[in-house]
């Protein structure tokens, strides 16, 4: 096994520099204590509203996937609930706090429902529209005051004591920023969190490890709105007064802008992005005018060059490498590690039951896909019964991915039934199917780069854990999270892997990264792996070494269906093959019968090899 650079994790900011952000944040809390201009506890108010923006759109954007320019309106919305209710009910702020989370809440429910589902751009359309819309609500309804807004908001008050000046505000805002951050990363760091970061990866992966795409999707959409409205509430008393003008499309960008420069994908990046430009935006308003000799908003210019020049340089953001030059000073800190031993009754989830040897596992019944004119799969037949691989071969085009994405539910076929375990299938998406008892890999692998192997391995154990997002947020669920990353770190011993569990898997060779997905896989327990040209693009001592495994596998009981161009590699490793042509089942039989089948060599020889 060779393996070449050995580079700790520090992607998310969870490991060591805990410590110092401890530090950090007790100096930043302690600035008011010195004798500071109000100017800088002023700056630092607005830093610590802005970071909790950002750190909505770190979670939604840089880690989930999902871009949205309409955070500003769900800040609107945080600061006119709470600036209605005080002012006009005469509420408590606190009621004014409930109010905002839960418009903010709803509002982002809806947009969320009707637009997450759909790919590509209709998040950011939709976020852009809103904070348009909302924008012009804002400044033209009677009852928050138009354009003029609200003022005479109240101070907050937290037991007898009033925080009526920015120094005493600055406390709870930083307060309520450090209190965020350790929930998200929290978060992160757990079950919900590895199906948060596998959503960047498209729907397919995650949704055949039983993630619930959609439910994730709209989850993160909704939190990154509830820490705009938070950021909201506090900003409304702070200034004691809200108009529309802050809450507008521009500002939306801005958070955005904010949250990239630090490092979209880390939490710490939230806060460095929310400190720079805040910092920067306060120096070059009084220097541009100085300079130019007239006003304007010529810190916009300069932000986009920023941008631009950020982009080619250090695209991953300002954290990365600050990461980078604290671990000169500092050795990595450890990653997430594997539990030595497994709370009570998790060595017993390792003792899986598969079907007894021979039963009937698959049966997949005169399946026809068609693509508009294109029958790619034309009323394909076989089994595949427990405890045997085999293969499914074929020239390119030949039908074999079609075949694939039926039997696991990522298509729908246009007749025919698929059967599996006597239950009939084709009708279920890849989710459900995935629940049954099928685990999968990825002709093109998919895996979280920058995640550790075990932690990208302990994402196909989510169907074997049941802990949300707000238990795993107050850290409730940390003997499930040593359950599940004690069998992640099994399986990852399992096919080979178990010297490498604190890498990060986009550092594996290819070869490598198959038996990573094949590992997440089995996290599951299935009665059945399908892999899809699993020895593609493999060197042959790799290939050799994953064929290895398989016959381990099916020698423990698995039951294994190979999709394969590479008619060598299924040879020595099935039970029986089918062959495919132009849709069809052309042949079917032991791999001896299949080398002598005259059908098959034609369409081997006749077809273009690679
Ligand atoms: P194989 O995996 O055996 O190389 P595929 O199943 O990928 O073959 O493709 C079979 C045929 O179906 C090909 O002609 C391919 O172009 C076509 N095809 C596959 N997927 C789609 C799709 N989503 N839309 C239209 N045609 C498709
Ligand atoms: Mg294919």
């Amino acid at each position: 096994m060779e393996i070449t650079a050995t580079p700790h994790r520090r992607s998310l900011g969870l490991a060591r520099p805990r410590v110092a952000a401890t530090l950090a944040l007790l100096l930043v809390l302690a600035l008011p204590l010195t004798p500071v201009p109000g100017y800088w506890i002023t700056l630092g108010n607005y830093i610590g509203l802005y970071a909790l923006v950002a750190l909505g759109l770190v979670l939604l954007t840089g880690i989930g996937g999902l871009t949205s320019f309409g955070q500003a309106a769900f800040v609107g919305l945080g600061a006119y609930a709470t600036a209605y209710m005080t002012t006009a009910v005469h509420a408590s702020p606190w009621v004014g706090l409930l109010t905002g989370l839960g418009v903010a809440a709803i509002a982002a429910l809806a947009i969320g429902a009707a637009t997450v589902r759909l790919s590509g751009h209709f998040l950011p359309l939709a976020t852009i529209a809103w904070a348009l819309s909302l924008y012009y609500l804002f400044g033209n309804l009677e009852f928050l005051g138009k354009f003029d807004g609200i003022s005479g908001i109240p101070a907050l008050k937290i037991g007898d004591m009033e925080l009526a000046s920015p120094r005493a505000m600055y406390g709870l805002i930083w307060s309520v920023v450090a209190a965020c951050t350790v929930l998200v990363l929290n978060l992160l760091n757990s079950r919900a969190g590895r199906a948060i970061r596998a959503l960047a990866q498209g729907s397919t992966m995650p949704q055949a490890m039983g993630i619930h795409t959609a439910n994730y999707k709209l989850l993160i959409f909704v939190m990154a709105a509830l820490l705009a409205s938070l950021s909201g509430w506090l900003y409304a008393h702070l200034q004691r007064s809200v108009s529309a003008t802050p809450f507008g499309l521009n500002m939306g960008i801005e958070y955005l802008f904010m949250a990239v420069v630090g490092g979209i994908g880390h939490v710490w990046g939230a806060i460095i992005g929310a400190a720079v430009l805040t910092l920067m935006k306060s120096q070059l308003q009084h220097l541009l005018p100085a300079l130019l000799g007239s006003d304007g908003n010529y810190e916009m210019l300069v932000f986009g060059v920023l941008l631009v020049v950020l982009l080619h340089r250090a695209r991953a953001g300002l954290w990365p490498w600050l990461a980078a030059q604290w671990a000169k000073f500092q050795p990595a800190a450890p990653g997430v590690q594997a539990p030595a031993t497994a709370p009570e009754g998790y060595e017993a989830l390792l003792q899986v039951q598969l079907p007894p040897r021979g039963s009937a596992l698959l049966d997949v019944r005169q399946v026809v896909k068609r693509f508009g004119g294109l029958v790619a799969v034309n009323g394909v037949e076989f089994q595949v019964a427990a405890g045997e691989i085999v293969g499914l071969i074929g020239p390119n085009g030949a039908g074999k991915s079609t075949m694939f994405n039926l039997v696991s539910g990522v298509l729908k076929a246009t007749q025919g039934e698929v059967y599996f375990q006597g239950r009939r299938i084709d009708r279920l998406g890849a989710r459900r199917i995935a629940a049954l008892g099928m685990g999968r890999s990825f002709q093109h692998v998919h895996l979280i780069p920058t995640l550790s192997v075990l932690e990208n391995i302990a994402i196909g154990a989510h169907l074997r854990g049941s802990a949300g997002p707000v238990a795993a947020a107050l850290r409730l669920d940390r003997r499930e999270e040593r359950g599940l990353l004690y069998l992640a770190a099994q399986q990852a011993r399992r096919v080979g892997l178990g010297d490498c569990l604190d890498m990060p898997a986009g550092s594996l060779a290819l070869g490598q990264q198959r038996l990573l997905e094949i590992a997440r896989a089995l996290c599951a327990a299935p009665s059945l792996l399908l892999l899809d040209e699993p020895a593609a693009g493999l060197r042959l001592q790799e290939k050799n070494a994953l064929a290895s495994l398989l016959g381990q596998l099916r020698a423990q009981g698995m039951s294994v269906l190979i999709v394969e161009h590479d008619m060598d590699f299924v040879m020595g490793l099935t039970d029986r093959i089918v062959v495919m042509e132009f849709g069809r089942k052309i042949a079917q039989g032991t791999p001896a019968e299949i080398q002598a089948n005259e059908a098959v060599l034609a369409a081997y020889l006749g077809g273009i090899e690679e």
